[in-house]
């Protein structure tokens, strides 16, 4: 049994409102029942992709469609921006689909500079770029807008944006920027239970899909794309997620969009405050920190593990101990989702009760 809150950076903690959701009954997933879910979802999404193009529910974790953008638009080769554990793996998912693929990597923490992503592309090798905004095992968020200012000098390079960590927590105006599939996931910033993956596809792209072979069937963009003419997913949907989504967008909406950046901004300058304030500093630099969650450099060398462990059992507050090769030698923690100044600030005072401790 779960008897603590989520505070990691995904999956993050549901709503009680949005569980309650997942318990509407089913209807077919060709029924006009089903249509008027899928068109209701629809403005309100496009409004949050800030975009004129459809946006697609895909029954699966971001991953799926991140490896179907590389099967719907890689003709020649791609360029993978590596920057963390999200960003690193593209690569090798880019070969396994057997892509030609080459790596733009920065260590860890650092952002990709877009000068460098310019001369990179300048080598006309490639058709492909995949990023990531946010890095999510980093807590870095990448510069969106003069990387897409970049690419827009190579118009016959497709990018690729997972915004899985990021969205609805900035604004990502994907048509001015010029995006071509952004993408995000169910379990990250929209705080609902994972298996739902949202994407919108630019025309171009639709077009440049056509020509390319091997886009296999679940992840084909021309299957969702005439199916979301009817107001339908290709296969059988993850229906109760689909109403919690619904749900989830109307609160959205009544919150306020910008009133939930700002919200999402502040929440974050508060546990920025508490890093500094307690001699810890954040994993990248300042001026690249995400807004969606913080990555701490474990610069007091503290037993992380123990810290998270301890405030897990003794607070009900779960934290994360660090990803990957970086577990223990940063910890993070996510403002995504729900969070309120209440919520983030009885997080941070139960914290500093457990930290006197280790420290
Ligand atoms: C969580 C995450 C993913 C992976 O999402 P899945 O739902 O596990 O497929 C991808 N990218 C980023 C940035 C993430 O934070």
């Amino acid at each position: 049994m779960i008897d603590y809150k989520l505070h990691i950076p995904g999956p993050v903690d549901v709503s009680d409102g949005a569980y309650q959701a997942l318990t509407t009954p089913v209807m077919g997933h060709r029924s006009p029942d089903f249509v008027d879910l899928y068109q209701k979802c629809q403005p309100i999404l496009q409004k949050l992709f800030m975009t004129e193009d459809p946006v697609f529910l895909s029954t699966s974790s971001a991953w799926g469609v991140m490896e179907g953008a590389i099967r719907n638009l890689c003709g020649k080769k791609v360029l993978c921006c590596m920057c963390g554990a999200f960003s690193d793996k593209w690569l090798d998912v880019a070969k396994r689909c057997g892509k030609n693929a080459d790596a733009l990597s920065v260590e860890w923490g650092s952002h990709i500079d877009p000068a460098l992503l310019d001369q990179k592309l300048s080598s006309g090798e490639y058709d492909l770029v995949t990023l990531v905004h946010n890095e999510t095992s980093c807590g870095m968020m990448n510069p969106l807008k003069e990387i897409m200012k970049v690419l827009a000098k190579y118009p016959s390079v497709f990018s690729v944006i997972d915004t899985v960590s990021s969205f609805s927590v900035v604004p990502i105006p994907k048509d001015e920027w010029g995006i071509d599939v952004m993408l995000t996931g169910s379990q990250k910033a929209l705080a609902l239970p994972p298996g739902l993956a949202l994407f919108s596809v630019s025309q171009r792209a639709f077009d440049r899909a056509k020509s390319i072979e091997g886009r296999g069937y679940y992840f084909d963009f021309i299957e969702f794309l005439k199916n979301h003419e009817k107001g339908m997913t290709p296969s059988t949907p993850v229906i109760p997620l689909i109403h919690s989504l619904h749900y989830t967008l109307e609160k959205i909406l009544e919150e306020g969009i910008e009133q939930r950046h700002q919200r999402h901004d502040q929440l974050n300058q508060r546990v920025h405050q508490w890093v500094e304030s307690n001699g810890f500093e954040l994993l990248p630099e300042k001026q690249y920190a995400s807004k969606s969650l913080t990555c701490v450099s474990n610069k007091l060398e503290i037993d992380v593990a123990g810290f998270v462990k301890t405030l897990r059992e003794e607070k009900k507050l779960s934290i994360d101990g660090g990803y990957g090769k970086i577990k223990g030698k940063t910890f993070r923690i996510s403002n995504m989702g729900n969070e309120s100044t209440d919520s983030i600030d009885f997080l941070l005072n139960q914290m500093d009760e457990i930290l006197t401790r280790f420290k």
